[in-house]
């Protein structure tokens, strides 16, 4: 399926079936901001679940908190938000469209890269079994070239962005020859910086000194709270602080759903160290969160690591962990070792002390940091993109077809559905009376219309792992049929065993507990 196709099945599947709407849909929405339906919202619950238990309970050394998305604004002057929390924005003066300028020239690298792909399948092609890709890369003269094309961009296109360099940006652009995708010109404007930041009033008088922001991020009501978490936790370093929360960008080109929004959540844990150690916990953390992600069973080739070369101005590391996302692999969650920039910053803008006295080196020192940062939004997107699966069930000529979710069981928005098999002679009670039992453990569905057919192919559109059905045989023998999402098996079971099987498939501490047993040591810087 072309990855425009993809994305859109998706993003009308997931408004078909109370995943995902536009905001303020009756209005006809607004840019880059989406709520979550009666199913999203449940399937992000357990996003938010699986992460927290993750980091709060299989990490003793971490606790939570639940920070305000007002700050005092002189956080973010501390933290260089305010000076350049910026990207570089670029208008086409024809289509009158917006681009970030880096994203021009990163999508035209992606190309580039693209080229040298389609070079190497058709190479396989040619050669078949005797098809050495690696000595093809290091050979072909083709390949050569764009290689040497895509190195030379890098080399300027880092350059410029470290120079902060707009004029170059744009220079980059026009030598690429990169026309507008709409009215296909040249004719760019000047590069400038935009700010993302959304700022509003606080109180009722307008002034300068009443100016706040919509948090950028989560990670500042950490930091501004490490103090106070250290001192009334008592917590020794090594230690971290998780939080869950909205965060907002002005972002300039806002496209591709939910991967890209104005109004977003994030799950970020900042990880306070001893100076010296960030190199070992960057690792550690890298190895940790991407077995997290693997642990849901996509596949370990959808996921991969890009470091960066370019650091931000307070990192000496970085890595994205990115998916293969319906428009290629892009970044779910950034993970960086910080330094001691940000609370060093707050250490001088707020005049307080933020020094830890560690007992075992008999020293004071301001810890350096390791931040995993995660956009819950994106990996949603994650979720549905891997799980969304068309099946073709012809049998004998007879045209079926189904859409399910494979969703993760433990993360699946309603783990059970209950159906009498007809509407009469008592078969209702007795589904009511077992959904009853079930639903204190499991998001249930009770559904009594349309064939079972027809049912099953609702809750496979949702993810239901298990539909269970109550018929005239339940009356004989207290069995029911039960019938999985995946392979479409059914099995005739006592209908006191519904709930074990049901716990056995969807607990999500099943997941966390294969986790825990793959804890790795500290590793080597
Ligand atoms: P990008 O380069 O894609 O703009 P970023 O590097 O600015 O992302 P971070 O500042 O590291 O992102 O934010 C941490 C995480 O928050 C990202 O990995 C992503 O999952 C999520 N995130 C950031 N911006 C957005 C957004 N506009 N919409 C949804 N999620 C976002």
């Amino acid at each position: 399926m072309a990855q425009d196709d993809q994305l859109k099945k998706l993003i009308s599947h997931c408004k078909e079936y109370g995943f995902i709407f536009p905001s303020s849909d009756i209005y006809d929405g607004l840019a880059a901001v989406y709520d979550y339906g009666q199913n999203g919202v449940e399937l992000k619950n357990n996003i938010k679940e699986y992460w927290w238990k993750f980091m709060t309970r299989l990490h003793e050394n971490i606790v939570g908190i639940d920070a305000a998305i007002f700050m005092h604004p002189k956080t973010w002057e501390a933290s260089g938000h305010v000076a350049a929390f910026n990207d570089p924005l670029i208008d086409n003066r024809d289509s009158k469209k917006r681009y970030r300028a880096d994203n021009l020239i990163e999508e035209y690298r992606d190309k580039l890269y693209a080229k040298i792909e389609k070079d190497v399948e058709k190479a396989a092609k040619r050669f078949g079994d005797k098809f050495d890709k690696e000595k093809y890369l290091a050979t072909s003269e083709n390949v050569q070239k764009v290689q040497q094309q895509i190195n030379e961009l890098t080399a300027r296109y880092d350059k410029a962005l470290n120079e902060n360099n707009l004029e170059e940006l744009r220079q980059i652009i026009l030598d690429c020859d990169i026309v507008c995708p709409i009215s296909g010109t040249k004719n760019w404007t000047e590069v400038r910086q935009f700010n993302l930041m959304f700022s509003t009033k606080m109180g009722s008088v307008s002034d300068e000194q009443s100016t706040i922001y919509l948090r950028p991020e989560t990670a500042q009501g950490i930091f501004v709270n490490y103090l106070n978490v250290q001192k009334t936790g008592r917590m020794k370093i090594p230690f971290g602080i998780a939080q869950i929360g909205k965060a907002f960008r002005n972002e300039i080109v806002a496209r591709q759903f939910i991967f890209r929004m104005r109004e977003f959540e994030q799950m970020e844990m900042q990880f306070f160290i001893r100076p010296g150690q960030e190199l070992r916990w960057f690792k550690y953390w890298k190895t940790m969160r991407r077995k997290w992600h693997e642990a849901l069973g996509f596949g370990s080739d959808n996921y991969r690591f890009h470091d960066h070369e370019k650091l931000a101005h307070y990192a000496n590391a970085a890595t994205d962990i990115e998916y293969n996302f319906p428009m290629g692999f892009k970044e779910v969650e950034g993970i960086h070792s910080r330094t001691d920039f940000d609370l060093g910053q707050h250490q001088k803008y707020s005049g307080k002390n933020i020094q830890y006295f560690d007992p075992e080196l008999n020293q004071s020192y301001t810890p350096y940091v390791i931040e995993t940062s995660i956009g819950l939004d994106r990996m949603f997107l994650s979720i549905i993109s891997g799980s969304y699966t068309e099946e073709d069930l012809t049998v004998d000529g007879k045209a079926d077809s189904r859409v399910v979710m494979k969703i993760p069981p433990a993360l699946a928005p309603v783990k059970v559905a209950v159906f009498p098999l007809v509407k009469k002679d008592g078969l209702p009670e007795i589904a009511q009376k077992l959904m009853k039992d079930l639903m204190y453990r499991f998001d249930c569905r009770y559904e009594e219309k349309d064939t079972i057919g027809k049912r099953y192919r609702r809750q496979d559109a949702i993810g239901t792992p298990f539909c269970v059905t109550v018929d005239y045989d339940t009356l004989k023998d207290n069995t029911v049929t039960i019938r999985w999402r995946d392979s479409m098996k059914q099995e005739r079971v006592a209908i006191d065993k519904v709930a074990d099987i049901v716990s056995e498939n969807c607990d999500i501490n099943n997941i966390l507990k294969r986790l825990a047993d793959e804890d790795i040591e500290l590793p080597e810087a």
